[in-house]
């Protein structure tokens, strides 16, 4: 019997995402932050969710919460960003029992550690997908003086800072951001690596690291999903040939795997 989610981890999830998201999404330059949405009206986005969640309960009749109703066997836990324009749908799979889902800004593992432990130990998913994304605002945010911020912001930003270490500084800003991103998410690999290593190396689990990129950065296209990392393999030549991504084809392997950072 699995055991289901319990309260405080979805509260965490939804906290950190509605607390999180507005300040650093407000950093991102030039991508997509409208100010007729900022306009919107607390009782009309209200009025919005609750209209929404009844075209959903119209849409999704009794049965199809039976599956799940004593407990979820998600297929794969995914950490990340909080950004509104990052959202699991881009999979186009059904996401209710399928998805455990944790987010956070900057999807950080290190911020999330307890979250991404239940994902992995007690349901336990056989994937663990981190994903970045383009025009990560934390990664901007992280990049640049945010002694200003609230502490909760420069807390989780403080956890980024390993990664800046990385960057070498040298070529254009929007350049080191988009390889920032991506070495974002190598770090966040290398820490599950750490975290969940017998896992790995028993072959019960496979730690996969992406980029959603919207803005066509990495040269796949608009919306495409790069693979940057396989269980810190980071050579996209040797990603190809991984065996995790053995039921993929030539031509999605050519689309899907990539690199800005190597
Ligand atoms: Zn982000």
């Amino acid at each position: 019997m699995k055991t289901s989610t319990p309260k405080k981890f979805l509260t965490l999830t939804v906290c950190g995402l509605l607390a999180m998201v507005a300040p650093v999404a407000a950093s991102d330059q030039g991508a997509g932050h409208d100010a007729a949405a900022s306009a919107v009206t607390p009782q009309a986005t209200i009025k919005k969710i609750i209209e929404g969640n009844d075209a959903f309960r119209h849409d999704h009749p009794k049965n199809h919460f039976d599956a799940f109703q004593s407990g979820q066997v998600p297929a794969v836990t995914i950490i990340s960003c909080s950004d509104s324009r990052v959202h699991t749908q881009l999979f186009d799979f059904e996401p209710d029992n399928n998805i455990f889902a944790i987010r956070n800004v900057g999807n950080q593992i290190v911020n999330a550690e307890g979250s991404v432990d239940y994902g992995i130990h007690h349901l336990p998913t056989k994937v663990l997908l981190v994903m970045g994304h383009s025009s990560c605002g934390a990664i901007k945010a992280a990049m640049g003086d945010y002694s200003g911020e609230t502490s909760g912001i420069k807390a989780e930003l403080d956890t980024l800072k390993p990664v800046m270490a990385m960057d070498d500084q040298e070529g254009p800003f929007n350049q080191r951001w988009t390889q920032n991103v991506e070495r974002n998410v190598d770090f966040q690999v290398n820490k599950a690596l750490e975290l969940y290593a017998d896992k790995v190396e028993a072959g019960a689990l496979a730690v996969v690291g992406a980029v959603y990129d919207f803005n066509d950065l990495w040269g796949k296209g608009r919306g495409a999903l790069i693979v940057v990392n396989i269980n810190g393999v980071t050579d996209p030549q040797e990603i190809m040939n991984h065996p995790a991504l053995n039921e993929l084809s030539k031509a999605e392997i050519v689309t899907h795997v990539g690199s800005q950072a190597k």
